[in-house]
Order: C-alpha cells, then sequence, then structure tokens
C-alpha cells in the first residue's frame, strides 16, 4: 500500500476574492486584472459591481501519498498546504499563480544578493579565530566555507514534527509580520507539520539525516538519501532564529514556508535563505527549486523573477523561461504557449505519462510564438464548444452527470453567492478536457482501472475494488472521472478514493 494515492473525493473550493491572500479582491486601478482574459475582461468589466469574482481552488485532503507521486503533481501545477492538496483555477481566480521554479546556475546574482551573502559571511566568522581565506568566488562556495568555519551559526535539518521552540517562533513571526494573532499549536501542526506522506518520508533514517545534515561535504555525483518533508532549523549562538519548511522531492526541493525572527530583520533571512538553499541543491546534487507560486501583478510574489527562473505552462505540462512569456502574463493574463501558425481546435490533449511532465520546453530561435490562451478559454474560443458537446455524450452514452455549461456561468452574481464546495467545472485550463475524458470511455481504456483503483464509502466503512465502471452509480462515476481530470489516469491506477454517499 506504500505507493497508494489515498484521497478524499476532489472538489471546487470558491470564496470571494476579497479573502486571496495576493490581490484582496482589489487590484486598484488595474480592476481588468481579475480577468485571465481580455476578451472576458471585455465582457465583464462594465458589471463588475453586480459579478462576484472568486478565489478558485480546486483540490482535496490527501490522506497517503508517495513523494514521487507529489513530485509529479508539482509538475502539473499542485501545491500542498498539510494534507490539502490544491491548484488554483486559472481561468475563474482573481490572481493568475504559476508554478515556479529554477536552478543554482541560472540564478541572477545581483547585487543586492551579493551583498546579502557577504553580510552573512561577515556576520557568522567575524570572531578573528577562523584563519580560513575564504576563497570561494561564487555564491555556494562562500556560504560553505563560511557555515564550515563558524563557531556561532548552524543549521539542523529534522523532521516536520511539533516542538515548544519552533512554536514560539512561529508565533512570533505571524504575530510581527503578517499581524495574524489566531495561532495555536494545532493550527501550527496542521499547517507546517502535517503532511500526507508516509511515516517512513517522514522520519527518514539516522544515516539519510546525518547525510543531509553533512550537505556542505557532499561529493559531485553523491546520491541524496532523504526525501520527504523536512523542518531545517538555523541557529545563531545556540538560538533558533528562522525555519524553512520545505519537501525534498526526487526532482529538487519544493519551499513551503519560511519563519524567520523579526529581531534579525537586518540579516534579509528571507532572501539568504532562497540563497542557501539553492546552494544545497548545487551541493546534493539536486535539479530544480520549486519557488511555490510566481503572480506577475502581486509585488508580494513577483520578486522570484529575480532568480532566472522558468514557469509552467500548466496546459502543456512543460516548463519555458520567464523572459520568454514575461509580455504574454502582463496584466495578470493567462497564458499557454503556441506558435505563430498553431490553429486550435480544441483544447489541448494533456500529457499524461511521468515522462513528459516537468520538462523544458522546446524552445527554437527561428519560430514565432504566441499566447493562444484566447483562442481556446477566451469568450469565443474553442473550449467552451468542444466541452458542451462531450458532456452531452459523456451522459447519454455513459451515464455520467455531465451538464452543458453557459459561459455566463463562469462568474456569478453577487447575490447567488456560495461557499460550500461545488463541482468541478468543465473547462478547466491544465485539467483533462472532456473531449479526452470521452476519447478514454470510447476506446475502453476506462476499464484499466477495473481491479486498480479503490474506491471506500464513509457511510458503510467499506473499502472495494472499482470491479465495472460501469455499473457503478452516476455519482462514482463522477467522481472517478473527476480525478482523472485532475490527476491523470497514471495516478488514477493507484488512487484510493474515500467519498461520501450524500455527495
Ligand atoms: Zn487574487
Amino acid at each position: 500500500m506504500s505507493d497508494r494515492f489515498v484521497i478524499w473525493a476532489p472538489s471546487m473550493h470558491s470564496e470571494p476574492a476579497a479573502k486571496c491572500g495576493y490581490c484582496h479582491g482589489s487590484k486598484g486601478e488595474n480592476r481588468d486584472q481579475l480577468f485571465a482574459l481580455d476578451s472576458w475582461a471585455q465582457r465583464y468589466m462594465g458589471k463588475l459591481d453586480a459579478i462576484e469574482i472568486d478565489n478558485c481552488t480546486i483540490g482535496s485532503f490527501v490522506e497517503h501519498m508517495d513523494v514521487a507521486t507529489y513530485d509529479r503533481l508539482c509538475n502539473m501545477g499542485f501545491r500542498r498546504s498539510g494534507k490539502f492538496l490544491y491548484k488554483v483555477d486559472p481561468l475563474r481566480n482573481c490572481c493568475r499563480l504559476y508554478t515556479i521554479r529554477t536552478v543554482p546556475q541560472e540564478l541572477n546574482m545581483t547585487k543586492e544578493l551579493r551583498k546579502c551573502v557577504s553580510r552573512f559571511v561577515t556576520r557568522i566568522v567575524n570572531d578573528n579565530s577562523c584563519t580560513s581565506p575564504l576563497p570561494s568566488r561564487d555564491f555556494v562556495g562562500k556560504i560553505v566555507d563560511a557555515e564550515l568555519n563558524s563557531k556561532t551559526f548552524h543549521t539542523r535539518f529534522e523532521p516536520a514534527i511539533y516542538s515548544d521552540e519552533k512554536y514560539q517562533l512561529f508565533v512570533k513571526y505571524q504575530e510581527n509580520v503578517h499581524q495574524d494573532y489566531k495561532n495555536s499549536p494545532k493550527s501550527f501542526k496542521r499547517f507546517l507539520c502535517d503532511t500526507p506522506f508516509g511515516l517512513e518520508a517522514v522520519l527518514g533514517t539516522q544515516e539519510s539525516w546525518d547525510q543531509l545534515n553533512n550537505w556542505q561535504r557532499m561529493e559531485p555525483g553523491e546520491k541524496l538519501k532523504h526525501v520527504g518533508p523536512v523542518h531545517e532549523c538555523y541557529y545563531y549562538e545556540d538560538k533558533l532564529i528562522a525555519i524553512t519548511v520545505s519537501d525534498i522531492l526526487p526532482s529538487g526541493i519544493s519551499s513551503v514556508y519560511f519563519i524567520w525572527d523579526p529581531d534579525y530583520s537586518k540579516w534579509s533571512l528571507g532572501k539568504l535563505s532562497a540563497l542557501r538553499d539553492l546552494a544545497i541543491i548545487q551541493k546534493t546534487n539536486l535539479q530544480y527549486y520549486y519557488l511555490g507560486y510566481y503572480i506577475q501583478d502581486c509585488p508580494k510574489m513577483n520578486y522570484k523573477a529575480s532568480y532566472g527562473a522558468e514557469v509552467l505552462d500548466v496546459c502543456h505540462g512543460k516548463y519555458i523561461p520567464l523572459k520568454i512569456i514575461e509580455n504574454m502574463i502582463s496584466r495578470g493574463r493567462l497564458f499557454v504557449l503556441g506558435e505563430e501558425e498553431t490553429n486550435v481546435s480544441r483544447e489541448l490533449q494533456i500529457i499524461d505519462s511521468a515522462a513528459g511532465k516537468g520538462a523544458r520546453f522546446f524552445i527554437d530561435n527561428s519560430t514565432k510564438y504566441k499566447n493562444i490562451a484566447e483562442e481556446i478559454y477566451g469568450v469565443n474560443g474553442r473550449a467552451f464548444e468542444s466541452a458542451n458537446g462531450s458532456a452531452l455524450q459523456l451522459k447519454e452514452l455513459y451515464g455520467i452527470p455531465y451538464e452543458e455549461e453557459d459561459l455566463d456561468t463562469i462568474y456569478h452574481l453577487k447575490e447567488q453567492n456560495d461557499s460550500s464546495p461545488g463541482g468541478i467545472p468543465n473547462v478547466v485550463p491544465g485539467l483533462l478536457p472532456l473531449w479526452e475524458l470521452l476519447h478514454i470511455m470510447e476506446s475502453g481504456k476506462i476499464t484499466d482501472l477495473e481491479g486498480r483503483l479503490f474506491l471506500f464509502e464513509i457511510e458503510t466503512d467499506g473499502i472495494r475494488p472499482l470491479m465495472n465502471f460501469y455499473n457503478e452509480p452516476p455519482h462514482v462515476k463522477k467522481c472517478i472521472c473527476d480525478l482523472i481530470r485532475l490527476f491523470g489516469f497514471e495516478t488514477c491506477m493507484k488512487a484510493v478514493i474515500l467519498y461520501s454517499e450524500q455527495m
């Protein structure tokens, strides 16, 4: 069971954009940036007071997942918060959140970052007892040399579990930096300790922690043994001053959260932690540093561009250097990369193989690229008509309760506000399109899940393998289809879906 993907039936969670942690529902003068595309802005700008723009998240609680599966899902645009696995609906959401990653070699070493490193080095090896000449010129070498020679600073990687010391620092940070006074040990655990990964990944082995805690001394080509969630605690003069919360994945390090002591604000600990993480990636022979989401029109999040990064085209499942699509995503816009002569007749096929995920987009200098998001997902885009046609067939031929959707259901009227979790819309960029789902039915591929996918109905407390997809009640069929659309067919082969009769 160790590679089982145990998940509650996924749903769409909407709340007014005022609750969006990035734009708070207000983009000031730039209200049209609440919309993903020009055509939607034109259609609704005059009605902004009547419609509700939401913060739209699609996801679910995961009870168990292996780290390799999470790596794959990260490269499909997912993130986790505790046990909640989610992605944002980039069409309906108030902000465009792009998965962003970088590699140490691409880091743009600005004057500011150079200063941050040299101040750090001076602070931790300033006791004159250190005789090392610190000869390294690059930031990785500087950080490594300084840490190996410091008598005042060290860090410790440890399992992502609760301690009073960590919690005290968390509260100090939340209150002083985020003016958040509603903290409890329980909320700390839920947010930064709970994970869907098995005990093996959480606890690791003594050998794996020893290696990780000596990352500065790892040899080129040496394989890092630890994968899973970690807390890295920073100590200065034996006082805990910062904690990075990360997931170590087979393909790199995914940054989850960073906590620092406001008394040490002069250290620029946020920048320093990113530089240290990049140094760790290089020395541990990992590949990528996942910085979470990039939001071009959010001042709090767009500093990430300065790390020389690439962003995920969620429809192609491939990464593109940010500088190539910078103009396409300005003003809060959605992008899907296409060639100048691309003609789109429906949503793009989602590449559903582990090998294709997370690759780089092959950029050919002689080809002209454009943003084809409008042609697919705009008001006159091809996606909606195609999805409606497929929805009818899925319902009539296979009894899966899909309904046609009106274009005007993209945004709802303010008075119809309903924050309870809802169904997943027919058209969502980055989800398997309905025509592809129909193809899975027509080709009979759906039967590959039989005997492999398991269903757990919570009312009856019974777990059973899927035996015959076509004989399942409509709501179960729909739930399985939602799972395929979100996570891909391969992941569903090892899924256990927890669901309720009442959904
Ligand atoms: Zn927002």
